[in-house]
């Protein structure tokens, strides 16, 4: 039986103060989701928008879901009206949907803009010149529906400590020229989201401000 409570604690005492964690619960049961909310985690993750849905009448209100995953525009409709952030914008198709959508509940929608920076084709995101021309094009200024709130990205799914390294600080230098170019007066342009079970002690030496960690705290996920 996994003590996600123990868990939980000894991931936190890792993180230095400003460092959020996100509590990936993804595929994992309410009651463990119940033990670290018990210990006070509030912020929860969820990759799939019908397992959210469930969880998120089935468990406590003040709970703030993140969406970590790949979003289809499709299902935007189902989540904007509770989720608390969009970690994982990857496409200006994917931002309108999001802005249509939370002007359509009247509320406005926090999210982050995923980078694609890892080696592996597999992964989503934004190059960071895909990312530059999202931004310089300015359509998001209109987007009363949306507020970027900073960057997410995985690392490269590999042992060598050094490549992880250096893709996070890829992130890092690139938040600095995206804050400094669009967001300079916006204080909630603030998040840099990146570490994972396996690299969040890198993370937070690469100026992460919000880790993803699942496994660590929950155990292996039962699919
Ligand atoms: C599943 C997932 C995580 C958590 O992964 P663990 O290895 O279980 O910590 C973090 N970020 C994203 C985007 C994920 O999909």
């Amino acid at each position: 039986m996994t003590d996600v409570k123990n868990n939980l604690h000894e991931v936190l005492a890792n993180l230095p103060d400003g460092v959020q964690l996100v509590a990936i619960s993804k595929y994992h049961p309410n009651e463990k989701i119940l033990a670290a909310y018990e210990e006070g985690q509030r912020i929860f993750g969820e990759s799939h928008e019908q397992e959210l849905k469930r969880k998120h009448t089935e468990l406590p209100a003040d709970i703030e879901w993140h969406f970590i995953g790949h979003l289809q525009t499709n299902k935007v409709k189902y989540i904007v009206p509770y989720i608390s952030m969009i970690e994982a914008v990857d496409s200006l198709k994917l931002l309108r949907e999001i802005n249509k959508q939370s002007l359509r509940c009247g509320r406005t929608t926090d999210v982050l803009l995923e980078l694609h920076i890892a080696a592996e084709e597999t992964k989503y995101g934004l190059s960071l010149d895909d990312c530059r021309q999202l931004l310089e094009g300015g359509e998001w200024r209109e987007m009363k529906g949306v507020r970027i709130c900073g960057l997410m990205m995985m690392a490269s799914n590999v042992d060598d400590k050094e490549q992880i390294r250096k893709e996070m600080l890829t992130a890092a230098d690139f938040f600095d020229e995206v804050k400094a170019r669009y967001f300079a007066d916006a204080d909630y342009f603030r998040h840099r989201s990146w570490g994972m079970s396996h690299d969040y002690r890198i993370a937070v030496e690469c100026r992460s401000t919000m880790v993803r960690v699942g496994t660590t705290i929950f155990g292996e996920r039962e699919y």
